[in-house]
């Protein structure tokens, strides 16, 4: 997807050091941390929303939930943390390309 950053990290055209990556998604750090520990897991393929996805997305989705426990030591996030996924404008979401935020390190504020 054109004009997408998301796209372009996955692509390399924009450098983003790759915690993690495999065939269907990276996982790097956000570029401005919302808390001590802030991952983005983004799936390499582009849609925007739940509402949008197809049954290749949804096992991009399923993949990437399947993988993120297993990371969870290597995260530094084995005491907990935070999943969040924005959808839209009243979610707050600035980049549309789905992503997984990842917050953790620390407790973190109740919500
Ligand atoms: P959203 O608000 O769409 O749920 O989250 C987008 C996130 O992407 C924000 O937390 C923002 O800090 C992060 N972000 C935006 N541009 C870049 C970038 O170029 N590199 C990285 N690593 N994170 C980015
Ligand atoms: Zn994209």
């Amino acid at each position: 997807m054109e004009n997408c950053i998301f796209c372009k990290i996955v692509a390399g055209e924009i450098p983003s050091p790759r915690l993690y990556e495999d065939e269907k998604m990276i996982v790097i750090r956000d570029i401005e941390p919302k808390a001590k520990l802030h991952y983005l897991c983004i799936p390499k393929t582009h849609f925007a929303l739940f509402s949008e996805m197809d049954e290749g997305g949804a096992e991009i989705v399923k993949h990437c939930f399947q993988v993120i426990p297993a990371l969870e030591k290597a995260l530094g996030l084995e005491d907990g943390y935070r999943v969040i996924v924005n959808q839209g404008e009243n979610g707050g979401q600035t980049v549309p390309h789905l992503h997984i935020h990842l917050l953790g390190g620390e407790k973190l504020a109740d919500f």
